[in-house]
Formats: structure tokens, C-alpha cells, sequence
């Protein structure tokens, strides 16, 4: 089925600014909540929410088939479970509603009415109910910086991860949306050269500039998900801020890895960008240095997306600091190959589930996407234009990630995820 609302030249009778992430050929998928206290589901173009439950209701999805609840709803896990062919159907005729030259809705003040909200209006939430979040390690840059600082540059890649995505099992109740204040969490963590343990808020609150899928239902237990079928499984993406607490890290992961250092927070972008609007921004994926396992090895190259990623910091007065400028291309594993190695034990993916990328660092020292590689581990702070210094954040630092994509003929975004740190509060 063609994605007819990937039309590069179509225009649409809202108004869409030149250089907004949302222009008609995105519309992505997130929930809202509106003045009068309705949550449903939405899309966007330009600066507009749409009401699709009320567009759904107003008759507007005339020939798709879909349930008459489908969009009154405060997650979209089972939108997501419908499958593509109705991913494909949604996108195509909202495409078709709010195309320039199309009259039904753009001459029906009443209905705009209902359906359209100006986007201060209304207020984000977060877009999926997560049932499993699994937060990969799929930078070989990123895994390679940090291995350098932790165990010499002879050592930096652990044996096993060129020969799969190295990840783990993270927390899903603590995946918040866009704008959710962040708590600078207490825990153990080991000062240099002692043996025990303090207790205080963490010292070294860092980001990590990621990206995430969501899937929906792939597989039952005890099947795996084969890699060339693992595309189909895919909805679509969010920007993932995966917060990170370096001295808590340090000290509780041996043996079984991140747990408090992670878990108090991860923040999303509200909107999820369909791999259907990405498609036009496909591109090769960086060639691996190992013949993977044959579970693991993908038939097609064009594997990767040219997503453009930046992270800056807003401090209190306002300043906007440029951290890194980084790119999905730069991923080492692909989605699928993730996926697929995800499920080759018969793990069960199901629909809302969230996989992170990991950290997306690229090859030069202002693509690295944590503060741990940026100021390398404390040695080489960051100097901000208010002229104070950062290894870590600060309480009232304001962190924000933007995704895009642009290419000669549009350009299609995420919008942001932001993240403002709050000072700790001591446990009773
Ligand atoms: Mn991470």
C-alpha cells in the first residue's frame, strides 16, 4: 500500500511555519488533554492538536475500519496493536482531510471547532502505556569512549559487543513525558579511594541523548522474531532522554548492571514520529566489523535514519548552551537486529513496549551524547556563556533534546523532549 501521505508536495490548509517539525507529512500520534478535561488521542500539524476521536466521531475516518472507540483512548497501545495496514490507512486519510485543496472539513467552521485545538491549549501525555522498556548500548563510539575511560584503550570494547546488542531490562513506571520536572535522586555511591559507601543526592546527574521505538505486538512466547521480519513490528519513534546517575551507576552495577543509577527517571517526547514518515529519510547504516551471527544478519544495508540530534542546556537566566550535535545514522546495530536479538530466546514483544538506543555518540568530541564523555569523565569541563562550568548538571538546569530529519524537499521533526532538574529532597 502506498504511503500517499508522505506526498512531499502536498500543502495543508493549517498553517504550518517553514522549518516546523510537524508540516502535513509527519502526522504523528500522541495523547492529549484539553481544557475541558478530555483526554484523547491527537496528531499534529503546524502549531494544531487534532482531536482524532472527534474527527473519528465526526465521520471523518469514513472508509478506514476501525473500532468506534479507537481514538478515545488514553494510550495509543491499541491503536498500535491494529497493525500497519491500519497505521497506513489513518495517516493516508487525515493526509487527504487536511490537504490545501481538499474542502470537507477546511469549509466546516463548526466541526473545526470540535476537532482543532491551538496547541496551548491542550497538554501533552505520555503517548503509550510502556509495558517493557529495554534501553540498548548500540553506539560503538559511545561504548568505546566509555570503555577508554573505564578500562584503557586496550580494552575498551567489551569482547562480546560486536558480535550482539549489548542491553538491559530498564523500569517502565518511571518513563515520563516532556516537560516532567526531574528530582535529583539520593543513593549509595563510593568516594574516590574509600572502601564504604556514602548516602547523598547524586553528584553526578547526566543525560543521554537517545532515541526509542515502540513496537507492536510481534511475537508469542517461545517464537522469535526473525530478522527480516522485524521491520513490520516497528510503529514508530520518540526522542529518549535516559537520565543517568554516573556515581550511583558506579558503585551498584557489578554484577547485574544499571538498577537506581537509571530507574528514577527516562524522559520521552510526546509525539511518535511512524516509521512510515521516516522512510524518506532511510539511509545506509554504518558496515560492521564482524559477519554477525546469521540470526543477526540483516539481507538489506540501507538500514539506518538520518535523524539530526542536538542537546543543549537552558540555565535560569535563559541561556541557551549548545552540548552536542549528534546523529542516528551513527548506531552501530539497527532496530531490527536489536529486535531480533531481543526475542531470539522467545522473549514476548508486545505492543507499547519502548526500546532505547542507547547513547548516540558520533566520531568527533561535539557529537557525544552524555556529559560523562563531553567534560571526559570531570577532566575537561564544559565552559557556558554565563561563564560558569559543568561536568554534570546542575539543580535548574534545563536539558533539551531535539530530533529532525531534512531532506531537498521536506523536513520532519520530533519536536523536544526537555528535562528541568529540581534540587534533591532528603529521605525521611
Ligand atoms: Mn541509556
Amino acid at each position: 500500500m502506498l504511503i500517499k501521505a508522505n506526498d512531499p508536495k502536498r500543502k495543508s490548509w493549517l498553517k504550518v511555519e517553514k522549518g516546523c517539525d510537524f508540516p502535513i507529512q509527519n502526522i504523528p500520534f500522541g495523547v492529549f488533554i484539553t481544557k475541558d478535561d478530555i483526554i484523547t488521542i491527537g496528531t499534529r500539524i503546524g502549531e494544531y492538536a487534532i482531536d482524532l476521536g472527534a474527527f473519528h466521531q465526526l465521520g471523518y475516518f469514513d472508509d478506514v475500519p476501525l473500532t468506534d472507540d479507537m481514538f478515545m483512548q488514553d494510550s495509543l497501545n491499541d491503536f498500535i496493536s491494529d497493525g500497519r495496514k491500519t497505521w497506513r490507512l489513518v495517516r493516508n486519510k487525515i493526509a487527504e482531510v487536511f490537504d490545501a485543496e481538499n474542502p470537507r472539513l477546511r469549509d466546516n467552521e463548526k466541526h473545526k471547532e470540535i476537532i482543532i485545538f491551538n496547541l496551548e491549549e491542550v497538554e501533552m501525555l505520555l503517548p503509550i502505556s510502556v509495558g517493557d522498556y529495554t534501553d540498548f548500548y548500540s553506539s560503538k563510539e559511545h561504548a568505546t569512549n566509555v570503555g577508554v575511560m573505564f578500562r584503557g584503550k586496550d580494552n575498551a570494547l567489551m569482547p562480546n559487543w560486536l558480535h550482539m546488542p549489548i542491553g538491559y531490562h530498564g523500569r517502565s513506571s518511571s518513563v515520563v513525558v516532556s516537560g516532567t520536572p526531574i528530582r535529583r535522586p539520593y543513593g549509595q555511591s563510593i568516594p574516590k579511594g574509600e572502601e564504604t559507601p556514602v548516602f547523598g543526592p547524586t553528584k553526578s546527574l547526566d543525560m543521554e541523548v537517545e532515541t526509542a521505538f515502540i513496537t507492536t505486538d510481534a511475537n508469542n512466547l517461545g517464537e522469535p522474531i526473525s530478522i527480516d521480519e522485524a521491520r513490520e513490528y516497528i510503529f514508530g519513534m520518540v526522542l529518549l532522554n535516559d537520565w543517568s546517575a554516573r556515581d550511583i551507576q558506579k558503585w551498584e552495577y557489578a554484577p547485574l548492571g544499571p538498577f537506581l543509577g537509571k530507574n528514577f527517571a527516562s524522559t520521552i517526547s510526546p509525539w511518535i514520529v511512524t516509521m512510515d514518515a521516516l522512510e524518506p529519510f532511510r539511509c545506509e547504516s554504518p558496515k560492521q566489523d564482524l559477519t554477525p551471527l546469521s540470526y543477526l544478519n540483516q539481507k538489506t544495508t540501507n538500514n539506518s535514519f538520518d535523524i539530526k540530534l542536538r542537546a543543549t542546556l537552558e540555565t535560569e537566566n535563559g541561556d541557551i548552551n549548545e552540548l552536542c550535535k549528534t546523529n542516528f545514522k551513527y548506531l552501530y546495530w539497527s532496530m531490527e537486529q536489536q529486535l531480533a536479538h531481543h526475542s531470539i530466546n522467545g522473549c514476548n514483544v508486545r505492543s507499547g513496549d519502548m526500546m532505547g538506543s542507547g547513547t548516540i555518540s558520533g566520531p568527533t568530541k561535539n557529537s557525544y551524547g552524555s556529559m560523562l564523555e563531553l567534560s571526559w569523565a570531570g577532566k575537561e569541563p564544559i565552559t557556558l556563556k554565563d561563564g560558569t562550568t559543568r561536568v554534570f548538571f546542575n539543580d535548574g538546569d534545563k536539558v533539551i533534546l531535539k530530533g529532525y530529519c531534512k531532506n531537498d524537499e521536506v523536513s520532519i521533526g520530533f519536536g523536544k523532549c526537555i528535562g528541568k532538574i529540581l534540587p534533591a529532597v532528603k529521605p525521611k
